[in-house]
């Protein structure tokens, strides 16, 4: 069953059943159709329908947002914020697909070659809920332009966001089989993952969908794009400015209320500035992060996706207190209806702690205290995650030699938690496999066939 739920009260707004196997079976066979037709289009002519889709996500910016927000709880404006994100990402392809498909000529041993870049078929999508329209885009809008057609599952809390997304598509141009929205239940995955017509499928969500997505796609011998969770590190060597620090590294924390796959949630702070990083970071936290209604612009805290969130993370916070942790400020439920959370910070995290090693997907910061650069370092790494991190300090080569030694997919300098259209984004470790966006964002799905002159 697809549920709306409101979480900032609590109420239930709306149920939709899961389609049939049958609905499943008919929706494989749109797309497959859509792709022998769309495949052959002009690759001109699918980048001026994804630039259309571009100008209209821009168009209905508003409406999009308040979606989220009722579904998920977004705060407006970061839900405008998103779907500014869409548009570039969008814009970013349907500019940039027609020069990243050209052909690509090879000087080769005794003659001459030609690599073309072709689509390859029809591909699932399985989405979460944390950014409803961002996630899509990153996969939609370069397979889109590339010719491969979509069938997407979106995340059982967001339907109306996802019908939003597919309304978008469809009014900009692409044609209805091209990109097909399916309410289908995640056990009904494997079955479209055996289907010969469905090509690969890209998911972004936690560790345990995406385990169960890829052993699927192995046995059938599927391509497969994993986003998965992070506990990005955040390095802050020393700082000539305490206040905006703590101000950017908090914001970056608290952004879509800690729910974020590259949110810095686990910031590790040099012994010289760890005692006065924490007490300010922690009154920051306290004063700003008060929670309110996400639909007003002035809300800091708005609430989890869902009250199982909001329970999870509060588990998550209290089993860690409990192991040995300290508790510096927050940590409980807030005593009124739907999912809130407080704003959290923890210190005297240790390995023998389960919150040291696990991903906590909410309003929470751990903090961590290095002696040295080299602990800082061997700190970040202790983590089976490799998604983003970040190194903040003032010293540019000191910077670039500590982001060197990170083990991860992306490295920021004195910003965190980001994302743009033309930087690729993904992970090492379990953090997933493969990369959206920018140019190595088009070539997941991709043949790259090899014609020999
Ligand atoms: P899920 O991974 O369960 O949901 C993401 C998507 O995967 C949804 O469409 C979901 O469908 C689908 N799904 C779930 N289980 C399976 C499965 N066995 N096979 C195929 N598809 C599946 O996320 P949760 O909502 O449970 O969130 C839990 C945790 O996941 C978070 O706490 C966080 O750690 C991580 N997460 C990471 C995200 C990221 O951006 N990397 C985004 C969201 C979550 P359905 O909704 O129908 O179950």
């Amino acid at each position: 069953m697809y549920t709306v739920t409101d979480p900032a009260t609590g109420e239930l707004i709306e149920q939709i059943e899961n389609a049939t196997d049958e609905e499943v079976r008919e929706a494989i066979d749109r797309v497959h159709r859509g792709y022998l037709s769309w495949r052959r289009r002009p690759v001109a002519e699918r980048a001026k329908i994804v630039s259309r889709a571009a100008d209209l996500f821009a168009e209905r910016a508003d409406e999009l947002a308040a979606t989220m927000t009722l579904e998920m709880g977004k705060r407006i404006n970061e839900g405008r914020g998103e779907i500014g994100v869409v548009v570039d990402i969008f814009r970013y392809y349907a500019d940039n697909g027609p020069s990243l498909l050209a052909d690509e000529p090879l000087e080769i041993k005794g003659g001459r070659a030609v690599i073309t870049k072709n689509p390859i078929g029809a591909l699932l999508g399985v989405m979460p809920w944390n950014f409803p329209c961002y996630q899509i885009a990153r996969f939609a809008a370069p397979n889109l332009v590339l010719g491969n057609t979509i069938l997407l599952k979106h995340a059982s809390i967001c339907p109306r966001s996802a019908a939003a997304f597919e309304r978008v598509l469809h009014d900009a141009g692409v044609p209805e089989d091209a990109y097909v929205n399916i309410f289908a239940s995640s056990r009904q995955i494997p079955g479209m993952l055996t289907d010969p017509r469905i090509q690969g499928v890209s998911l972004t969500g936690s560790e345990r969908a995406g385990i169960s997505v890829a052993a699927e796609a192995g046995k059938n011998l599927k391509r497969v794009v994993l986003e998965l969770g992070g506990s990005d590190p955040l390095i802050l060597l020393d700082t000539d400015d305490m206040d905006r620090t703590v101000k950017a590294t908090a914001t970056a924390r608290m952004r879509n209320c800690g729910q974020s796959c590259n949110s810095p949630k686990r910031m590790i702070v040099l012994a010289d500035i760890y005692e006065e990083f924490v007490d300010r970071l922690t009154k920051y936290v306290a004063e700003t992060f008060v929670p309110g209604d996400p639909s007003d612009p002035a809300t800091k805290l708005p609430p989890l996706a869902s009250v199982a969130a909001a329970d999870e993370v509060a588990g998550q916070i209290e089993k860690a207190v409990r192991q040995g942790a300290t508790l510096r400020t927050g940590g409980r439920r807030i005593d009124r209806p739907g999912a809130y959370l407080e704003a959290t910070v923890l210190t005297d995290v240790t390995p023998e702690m389960d919150a040291y090693h696990e991903e906590i997907f909410g309003p929470v910061v751990l903090i961590f205290r290095a002696e040295t650069e080299e602990e800082a370092v061997a700190i970040a790494n202790d983590s089976p995650f490799g998604l983003g991190a970040s190194v903040w300090g003032t010293d540019p080569d000191r910077l670039r030699r500590v982001a060197e030694q990170i083990e991860s997919g992306m490295v920021y300098l004195n910003s965190a938690g980001g994302s743009q259209a033309d930087l690729p984004f993904g992970g090492i470790k379990r953090s997933g496999v493969g990369r959206e966006l920018g140019a190595a964002g088009i070539e997941e799905f991709m043949n790259k066939k090899s014609i020999r002159l």
